[in-house]
Order: C-alpha cells, then sequence, then structure tokens
C-alpha cells in the first residue's frame, strides 16, 4: 500500500489535549502564518478549493465570505459543529479526540478571516471522551500568546467554549445548532434568515463542520497550492472517509481526495470480510444514495460522485454483501430517521412513518403493487416539503435503492 499523504491524522499529531506536544508537532505554524496577514487568509482558502467536509461541500470561503461582510457591532459566533449522530459516522469523534488542536487552531484561523469573536465548540455528549478532550485541550489555550494575538487583532474579546449538543440527531443540522446552543430544543428553522445574518442570539453565525476546520492549520502553513496537490486529479486535499460494514478494517481513514472506492475498500478496509462479496455501499451515509459493483472505481470526491447521480456527503462508506436484503437495510434507515424527525412539518412527521411503514410491508412480503405505486409516490413528493433535509435524505435513500436494486422490491 502506498503512503498516503496525511494531514489531519498523522502519528506527530495525534497528540490530544496536550497543546505542548502539538505545538511540537509543527501546530501553530498556520496560526502564526494567518496573523502576519488575516487579510490574505480568505484568499488562500479560496484558492485551496476547501469546501464544507460535514456533507454539504459547499465552498468554505464563499461561506466565511457572507460572514465577513456583516457589520462587525455585535458579537460574532463560530459554531464548530461535532454532533455526528448517523449510522455509520464517527470521523468528527476520532478527530477530537486525536487532534483537537488542530480544530482549535482552524477555528482561530476562521475568527482571524471573519471575525468572529465566540468560539463554540460543539460536541455529541454521547462522545464523552471527544467532550472531556476538548474541554481540556481548550482550557489550555487561556493566556496562550497566540490567543491573545487573535484577540488583539479582532479588537475584541475572545471566547472559547464547549457545549455539548441535545445529542439528538436533528441538532446537527446548522440551524438546530444555533437554537441548541441558544439553550432551546433544536427546531430546524426556515431560511432565510441565514446564519451569517441573523443566527445565534440574531447576530451573525458562521456554523462549519470540525473536519473543515482541521485542515485550515496545515493549509495556511503549507498554502493553497500545496493543499490541492494532496487531492487526486481536480479534487483538493484530503478527506476522513469513515468506513464500516461487511470490510475486514472498518474505521476512519485520512487519504486523498479522490481515492477510489475499491482503493478504499480493498487496500485501506482489508477487503471483505471472509466468504463475503460486495454487493453495495451506502455512499455517505443512510441520507445519500447508493453505489454498486459497477461503481467501485468511482474517485471519492465532490465531482465525481455526484456524476453517479450520489453525493461525497460526510464520506461514510457503509458497504453491505451479496445477502444484505436492500429493502431490510433501507427501512432500518428510515425507521432511524422517523425516529429523529422533530415533527414540526406534517410532510416529514407523517411521511416518514408512512414510508416505513410501507417498506417494512413490502420486505415482509406482505406488500401490494399498490404499496409500491405508493411508495413511488411519496418519493416523488416529499422532497423539499420540510424546513430541514432530514425528509430529503430518507426519500433519497429509498429513491436510489428503488433505482439500483428495484428487482427486490419487485420480488418481495
Ligand atoms: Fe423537523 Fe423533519 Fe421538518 Fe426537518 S423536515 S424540521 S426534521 S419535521
Amino acid at each position: 500500500m502506498s503512503k498516503e499523504p496525511s494531514v489531519l491524522l498523522s502519528g506527530d499529531r495525534q497528540v490530544g489535549a496536550d497543546l505542548s506536544a502539538w505545538e511540537q508537532a509543527g501546530g501553530g505554524a498556520g496560526l502564526r502564518k494567518a496573523l502576519s496577514d488575516p487579510d490574505a487568509i480568505l484568499a488562500v482558502v479560496e484558492a485551496s478549493g476547501l469546501r464544507g467536509l460535514g456533507g454539504g461541500g459547499f465552498p468554505t470561503a464563499r461561506k466565511w465570505r457572507f460572514v465577513a461582510e456583516q457589520g462587525g457591532g455585535t458579537d460574532k459566533h463560530l459554531i464548530a459543529n461535532a454532533n455526528e449522530d448517523e449510522p455509520g459516522t464517527f470521523k468528527d469523534r476520532v478527530l477530537l479526540e486525536q487532534t483537537p488542536h488542530g480544530v482549535i487552531e482552524g477555528a482561530l484561523i476562521a475568527a482571524l478571516a471573519t471575525g468572529v469573536n465566540d468560539l463554540v465548540f460543539y460536541v455529541n455528549p454521547r462522545e464523552e471522551a471527544a467532550v472531556a478532550t476538548m474541554e481540556q485541550a481548550v482550557a489550555q489555550w487561556s493566556g496562550h500568546l497566540l490567543r491573545d494575538d487573535v484577540e488583539e487583532s479582532l479588537a475584541r474579546p475572545l471566547r472559547l467554549r464547549v457545549v455539548p449538543s441535545s445529542g439528538l440527531y436533528i441538532g446537527g443540522e446548522e440551524t438546530a445548532a444555533i437554537a441548541s446552543v441558544a439553550g432551546g430544543f433544536p427546531f430546524p428553522s426556515a431560511k432565510p434568515p441565514y446564519p451569517a445574518e441573523q443566527g445565534l442570539h440574531g447576530e451573525p453565525t458562521l456554523v462549519n463542520n470540525v473536519e473543515t476546520l482541521a485542515n485550515l492549520p496545515a493549509l495556511l502553513a503549507h498554502g493553497a497550492a500545496w493543499f490541492r496537490s494532496l487531492g487526486r486529479g481536480e479534487a483538493c486535499g484530503t478527506k476522513l472517509y469513515t468506513l464500516s460494514g461487511d470490510v475486514l478494517n472498518e474505521g476512519v481513514f485520512e487519504l486523498p481526495m479522490g481515492i477510489t472506492l475499491r482503493e478504499l475498500v480493498d487496500d485501506h478496509g482489508g477487503g471483505m470480510l471472509e466468504g463475503k462479496r460486495f454487493k453495495a455501499v451506502f455512499t455517505g451515509g443512510p441520507s445519500n444514495t447508493i453505489l454498486t459493483r459497477d461503481d467501485l472505481d468511482v474517485p471519492l470526491d465532490w465531482e465525481s460522485v455526484k456524476a453517479r447521480d450520489s453525493h461525497l456527503g460526510t464520506g461514510a462508506m457503509i458497504v453491505v454483501s451479496e445477502g444484505t436484503g436492500i429493502v431490510r437495510r433501507v427501512s432500518e434507515y428510515v425507521d432511524f430517521f422517523a425516529e429523529n424527525s422533530c415533527g414540526q412539518c406534517p410532510s416529514c412527521k407523517i411521511g416518514t412513518r408512512q414510508i416505513s411503514s410501507l417498506l417494512q410491508r413490502i420486505d415482509t412480503g406482505r406488500g401490494t403493487r399498490g404499496d409500491l405505486d405508493n411508495l413511488r409516490g411519496l418519493c416523488a413528493m416529499l422532497p423539499g416539503s420540510g424546513r430541514c433535509g432530514l425528509i430529503d435524505g430518507a426519500v433519497t435513500v429509498v429513491r436510489s435503492s428503488l433505482h439500483k436494486f428495484g428487482g427486490e422490491y419487485e420480488a418481495q
């Protein structure tokens, strides 16, 4: 296996909460570079091609620019989002436990670029070790010279804090995260207004996934061209791929953006479990699409996966083998979404339960032609009807399974 570039999870940077060990491993260099010319940060991030790595893939610099352009009369907030809770997704936990200072240094760089002065590290409380590590790590920046330099550059008091989320899946959606940090139930809200204009306490707010932030120290230290060169082809940087399911080695792998699905499964996952044959992969987690054996050579980057009518999402890849019933698996995922709907939108509250019940009937051999027609009808009707993407995610996985494994539905 070739030696792959590692930015986030390289051995010498896996120092946990120890700030001096982080600095000995080169930590702080990116922040120092950023401090030397804060006005240049946005252009570097833009040139790097960095995109939101929590699932959305929105260009990071564009998101930052919206916040940077907001007036400076009020506080501005950053929510570093680590509320991951989807089946098969656990990269943020690994990142927080192993390199929390990469996330904090990245958040300080984001603060310099956008004028944000309230840095909130929003962590799923079920990940107790991650919460504890982040709390220890944040405490170590108190009174640190670089932190003081950022404060001086911003010309306003800087606040760093860890806020445990509600632990609810829906709390990872950005407007829900804002509601949760404000002390309320994590109900997603309609946009506009966008968080960049009216977010936490009605003030400008940037919500970034922690993996996105963790890339910034090395990106600033080595430059945009270096960052781009880490990816394959046109893809930029590296990605934390979370591999799980019927492979020998489950885990989180930092690999070049654009590595193929086959390389991920065979070279890094060690191949399929003994006696198992690859059937499909739920790409980007359960709220996404399915790739099959025909897609094994697809590069796992934003554009290549999109060209297959799929989405890279969080980079979670759940591998299933021949013999796994796709209808049963999709039914389990839709149950997860039905249980995690916040219930604000009737189409989501009722629609996910209707889909769930149709899938259960079909999976257990009680389905009729009418059930299948109703399922297809709901898949056509429901997308876009909710305040957040939960309902769309639930429908996406069903539609993809109907498209790729329609025969299994017909055969039930
Ligand atoms: Fe809540 Fe579902 Fe509406 Fe999202 S789409 S706000 S989860 S009811």
